[in-house]
């Protein structure tokens, strides 16, 4: 049997969410910058299947599991590569849950905020690409936030931080309508 517990903490209320424990540990983790919506597991002993949220919305949502190395940001059964909708997201939850059998791993430890500079910093500039420039997106790091565990705003700040310090290979651009969006960039590095 797999199960499925609602998680939904954006309340209108100032009052704290109410989680959950995790069924083995009696351990709730919510880590910083995501929404954790579902918690799918196949039995007493087996690693959770976690479905979470990075933007404010939550209208896109990363899979990953929490036993073995298995994630996903999107369908592999739809044509499109647009982002994963919670039904989406549920389903191949699911499907992962059903057929794991992990164990779940200790949960990651919160990085200073050197080493998630560090990790974010080396995640953006070896960003693939098949051109000289390439926009990047906050919800590009998606997959990476149970590892990162900071928040948009802590990502944005840190790529502005890149384009002031490496200007040579990564550009930020003020979007000219509401002087509040910025858009990245990750440009190819100069001949050397
Ligand atoms: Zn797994």
């Amino acid at each position: 049997m797999v199960l499925a517990l609602f998680n939904r903490t954006r309340h209108a209320s100032a009052e704290p969410p109410a989680v959950e424990p995790w069924p083995e540990t009696g351990e709730t983790w919510m880590p910083e910058g995501v929404t954790v919506i579902e918690r799918h597991w196949n039995q007493a002993m087996s690693a959770i299947v976690l479905v979470y949220s990075a933007d404010a919305s939550s209208y896109h949502h990363v899979v990953a599991c929490l036993g073995c190395h298995f994630s996903a940001v999107q369908d592999p059964d739809s044509a499109y590569s647009s982002g994963l909708k919670l039904t989406d997201a549920n389903r191949i939850a699911t499907q992962h849950a059903t057929g794991c059998r992990a164990l779940s791993r200790a949960i990651p430890d919160r990085p200073d905020d050197d080493s998630a500079r560090d990790q974010l910093r080396k995640w953006a500039l070896t960003w693939q690409r098949r051109a000289d420039k390439v926009q990047i997106m906050v919800s590009n790091f998606d997959r990476h936030r149970l590892a990162l565990q900071r928040s948009n705003q802590w990502i944005e700040a840190e790529l502005q931080q890149l384009a002031v310090d490496r200007p040579d290979v990564f550009a930020v651009q003020r979007s000219e309508y509401d002087h509040t969006t910025f858009y990245y960039y990750v440009l190819s590095a100069p001949e050397s």
